[in-house]
């Protein structure tokens, strides 16, 4: 079944929100829209959180 991934509030420990995003605290950075948790550094970055993103239903590139 699929899972809807779930925004991660910014008030959440980075090291746990690190594990649920599976990178390093030192990745886990704000959601450019909704300012929840998200990787938003390192190789696979990402300015908007998969919350965000499977809102949206578009794989829009950053820019
Ligand atoms: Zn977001």
């Amino acid at each position: 079944m699929d899972e809807m991934p779930q925004r991660i509030d910014p008030s959440m420990d980075r090291a746990a929100a690190a594990l649920l995003l599976g990178c390093t605290p030192d990745q886990v950075g704000y959601c450019a829209r909704c300012r929840g948790l998200t990787r938003r550094y390192g190789p696979d970055a990402q300015l908007v959180c998969r919350a965000c993103r499977a809102a949206e239903g578009a794989e829009e590139p950053s820019g």
